[in-house]
C-alpha cells in the first residue's frame, strides 16, 4: 500500500507547492471562510493549513487517508457544476506517503489529532480544537530522495507556492486568506468577495486601481475580470489567470485571447496582468485531459476567444464621449 501511495504522490504531489494547492482545495471543498497557509523554508521544512471549515468527524478521520476514500462525487465533468475541487481522494494519502501528517479535525461535535509517518497511522487521539482542520506536513519527500534531488532552489520552490495562493484566492474573492512564510506575512484578503480588492492585496494598490473591468455575455459564456492596462506589464506569462466557474485552468488559446485584445497597445515579449472568470455550463467542457484537472477542452472555445478578445479590446478603448 505505502508503495502505490508513493507511486500516486508521484503524480500528486511533484513539489511543495502541489501539497499546498491540495491542502488549499480540500479547505475551500470544506466550505472555509478563513484560510490560513503556514509555510517553512520554502515548504520542505513544513506546510500547515489551517481552516474554519466543517472539519471531519472522528470515526472518518483515519479514512480520509486512505485512497480513493473520497467523500466527493466522481464524474468528472461533475466538478465544474458542484464545485467541488478535489474528486480522487489521492491527496491526503500521497501526500501522507512522502512526509510526515499532523491534522488536527473538528466537524463541531468531535474532535481528533491524527499523525502519519509514512504513510502509517502512528498516533490517534481526542483533541482540543473546536472546528475545522489544520494539517500540518514536515519533512515532506524526506523518504524519496529522488524527488527531493530534483527540486529547485527554495526561491523558485516558493515562488510556485505564491503562484498557487495568489491564483486560489481570486478563485475565491469571499474566502479570507493568509499566506505566511518564515515569520512574514506575504499575503491576505478581506474575503469580502471583491475581485480588486484581492488583486490590490496581491499586486499593490497602485497597480490594481490601473486595471479594467472586462465584462461580455451571450447564451452560453459569461466572461468577467480585470485586465492591467497596456502600460502595466510583466515579462511573464503567469500572470494569466483562468477560471472556469471559479476552477482555475490552464489555456493556452485563451491565454492568446487575451494578448489579441491589446492587439499593438502590447509590446512584444510583454503579459498584461489578467483574471478572467468564465462562466459556462459544465456540459460545454471536459476535464479528462490531464489528471491535474488544469487541462480542459471547451466546446465553442472560438466563441469564446473571441468574446475574451472583445470584452479587453472594448475596456481598453479610451472612453469618448
Ligand atoms: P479528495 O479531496 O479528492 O476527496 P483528499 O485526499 O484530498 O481527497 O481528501 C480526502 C477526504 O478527506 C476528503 O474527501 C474530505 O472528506 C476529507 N478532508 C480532507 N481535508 C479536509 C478539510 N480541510 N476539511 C474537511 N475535510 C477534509
Ligand atoms: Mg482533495
Amino acid at each position: 500500500i505505502q508503495v502505490a501511495n508513493q507511486i500516486a504522490a508521484g503524480e500528486v504531489v511533484e513539489r511543495p507547492a502541489s501539497v499546498v494547492k491540495e491542502l488549499v482545495e480540500n479547505a475551500i471543498d470544506a466550505e472555509a471562510s478563513e484560510i490560513s497557509i503556514i509555510i517553512k523554508e520554502a515548504g520542505l521544512r513544513s506546510i500547515q493549513v489551517i481552516d474554519n471549515g466543517k472539519g471531519i468527524p472522528a470515526d472518518q478521520v483515519n479514512l480520509a487517508f486512505k485512497r480513493h476514500a473520497t467523500s466527493k462525487i466522481f464524474t468528472s465533468n461533475d466538478l465544474f457544476r458542484i464545485r467541488s475541487l478535489g474528486f480522487r481522494g489521492e491527496a491526503l494519502p500521497s501526500i501522507a506517503s512522502v512526509s510526515e501528517v499532523t491534522m488536527n479535525t473538528s466537524d463541531g461535535d468531535s474532535s481528533t489529532e491524527i499523525y502519519l509517518k509514512d504513510g502509517e497511522i502512528v498516533d490517534q487521539k481526542a483533541s482540543a480544537l473546536r472546528r475545522g482542520t489544520s494539517v500540518l506536513v514536515e519533512n515532506l519527500f524526506y523518504n524519496t530522495p529522488a524527488r527531493l534531488k530534483y527540486l529547485k532552489a527554495l526561491s523558485t520552490e516558493l515562488s510556485h507556492i505564491t503562484d498557487i495562493i495568489n491564483r486560489e484566492a481570486l478563485g475565491h474573492p469571499d474566502i479570507q486568506f493568509r499566506y505566511v512564510h518564515d515569520g512574514k506575512t506575504l499575503l491576505t484578503t478581506n474575503g469580502k468577495g471583491r475581485v480588486n480588492e484581492v488583486l490590490a492585496a496581491i499586486y499593490g494598490f497602485r497597480q490594481a486601481k490601473d486595471m479594467v473591468a472586462i465584462e461580455n455575455d451571450n447564451l452560453d459564456f459569461r466572461v468577467s475580470g480585470y485586465v492591467s492596462m497596456p502600460t502595466l506589464t510583466r515579462a511573464s506569462k503567469s500572470y494569466l489567470s483562468l477560471f472556469v466557474n471559479g476552477r482555475y485552468i490552464k489555456n493556452y488559446k485563451l491565454n492568446q485571447a487575451i494578448i489579441k485584445g491589446y492587439g499593438s497597445k502590447l509590446m512584444v515579449g510583454r503579459y498584461p496582468i489578467a483574471v478572467i472568470y468564465i462562466e459556462l455550463d459544465p456540459q460545454l467542457i471536459d476535464v479528462n485531459v490531464h489528471p491535474t484537472k488544469q487541462e480542459v477542452r471547451i466546446s465553442k472555445e472560438d466563441l469564446l476567444y473571441d468574446m475574451i478578445r472583445d470584452a479587453i479590446m472594448a475596456a481598453l478603448q479610451p472612453v469618448q464621449r
